[in-house]
């Protein structure tokens, strides 16, 4: 009987999952199929961009994703749980050994909703946070006043160096010494150097702060042991999955303090518990199951050495194509990257050139990258001194050092011909955009998505 229902509902009913939609809705379908061949045809150089693999989708689109249900596993409200109980616990299972954690939480909708719970656990409104700000490459999660972290919480930020643009550990700690924040958080969405989680553990210790370290962009390097972990120096570390190339979403992980007693309005509380609880009902209603069962396909991903190889070609073409773009005179920021991005500031390779500009022409060129507010900018978010490039998803596609001097070599031309007209106009010869247009495409179809 199982296997007749394994042969003809279960299979049949997911293999036709494209043709439903086809049948159904042509409209969203051909979007559908347009975003892949916009994907196919163009280079992905956005540093927050992975592609998570077709296992990871078939997950994400499977039935799991009607089963409605609060609470975890074994302690739930509703009946029928025992299957996605079995997803829950193997998802928390592989997220604890690809990260060397104690305990994880994989029911946060997203990096943000990960660091909102940790916020709503540990601080009471107008609790002070010590951060990196956002326009020094720090996440809006982290106390920028339009988030919530702004709003109800007291923020104050560190900052990187004005001349070198690195973390000023010793900056970090008298800060935090005439601040004394009740919470001190790490990582950010544009620092392209390694991050020393011990030294801000320590200096979380020296003034009883707890540290939240949130490692969304460098994830991936932590697993494959391509940047320290912070696991057990921070308190907590969380972490979007998709940029580490999962599906969308986020993860708590907690190492040597997870079972650390905490008070809560009185009463004495298990720190694990407490996040528990403040992920529901404190903040998140019902888990997204279908996305905890892709979260688990991904995890079991990680745990191969082709997950973790990747990880270091990620970083060397990305230091390939800082050291080419440097070689051809750009401003790359701190001089290189130990990760998978680089930051560029683009006002200075000619007067009016803006991150705005530099965008958008790559765009119309096919090459997709975003701008970037540097430390210090003196330009709006709108327009902005800077750029950002990462290599995640050209090096999953399979490109090498080979091919990030191809790509060098047709960004800096694009930037070399463009004409800035004002902060967001710009004027570059149609047959120069044709010709890398054409160029990019070629590349990327000799690197097909798989
Ligand atoms: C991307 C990012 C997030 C947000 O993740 P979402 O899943 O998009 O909410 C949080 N923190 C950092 C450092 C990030 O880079």
């Amino acid at each position: 009987m199982l296997d007749l229902l394994e042969k003809i509902s279960s299979f049949q009913y997911h293999e036709g999952i494209l043709s439903a939609l086809k049948k159904q809705d042509r409209q969203i379908y051909e979007f559908i199929k347009k975003e892949y061949e916009r994907l196919q045809s163009t280079l992905q150089l956005i540093a927050a961009e992975n592609r998570c693999s077709r296992a990871v989708l078939a997950a994400l689109g499977s039935i799991v994703q009607n089963k409605t249900t609060e609470g975890f596993p074994g302690a739930r409200y509703h009946g029928g749980c025992e299957v996605v109980d079995d997803v829950e616990m193997l998802a928390v299972s592989r997220a604890k050994e690809t990260f060397g954690a104690q305990y994880a939480n994989v029911q946060p909708h997203s990096g943000t909703s990960a660091n909102q719970i940790v916020l709503a656990a540990m601080l009471e409104r107008g609790d002070k946070i010590l951060s990196l700000g956002l326009d020094q490459g720090g996440h809006i999660s982290h106390g920028a006043s339009v988030s919530f972290s702004g709003k109800f919480f007291n923020v104050e930020n560190y900052y990187v160096n004005r001349e070198t643009f690195l973390l000023d550990y010793e900056n970090i700690r008298s800060k935090a010494m005439a601040i004394r924040p009740k919470m001190i958080i790490c990582g950010a969405t544009a620092y392209s150097r390694t991050i020393d989680f011990e030294k801000f553990r320590d200096i979380a210790d020296s003034v009883g702060a707890f540290l939240l370290a949130d490692i969304s962009h460098i994830a991936g390097l932590v697993i494959a042991g391509a940047h320290p972990s912070p696991i057990n120096h921070a308190h907590f570390t969380t972490t979007s999955t998709y940029k580490p190339g999962g599906p969308r979403g986020g993860l708590i992980l907690m190492g040597r303090d997870f079972d650390r007693k905490i008070k809560v309005e009185g009463r004495e509380m298990i720190l694990w518990r407490h996040i528990e609880k403040t992920t529901f009902p404190g903040v998140q209603g019902t888990p997204y199951l279908n996305n905890i069962a892709a979260k688990a396909v991904f995890f079991k991903e990680t745990l191969t050495e082709e997950y973790k190889n990747r990880q270091f070609k990620i970083i060397e073409n990305a230091g390939r194509l800082a050291d080419n773009l440097l070689d051809a005179g750009y401003d790359v920021l701190t001089g290189g990257t130990d990760n998978h991005m680089i930051l560029i500031n683009i006002s200075h390779l000619r007067p009016g050139m803006t991150g705005f500009i530099a965008q958008k022409c790559l765009e119309d060129c096919g090459i997709i990258i975003n701008m970037n507010r540097l430390p210090y900018d003196e330009k709006s978010m709108k327009v902005t001194s800077g750029i950002r490039l990462g290599t995640p998803i050209v090096t999953r596609n399979g490109m090498g050092t080979k091919e990030m001097d191809r790509i060098s070599v047709l960004i800096d031309t694009v930037l070399q011909s463009v004409n800035a007209v004002s902060n967001h106009q710009y004027e570059i010869k149609n047959s120069l955009m044709d010709d890398i247009k054409s160029k990019i495409r070629n590349l990327c179809g000799e690197f097909p998505i798989q």
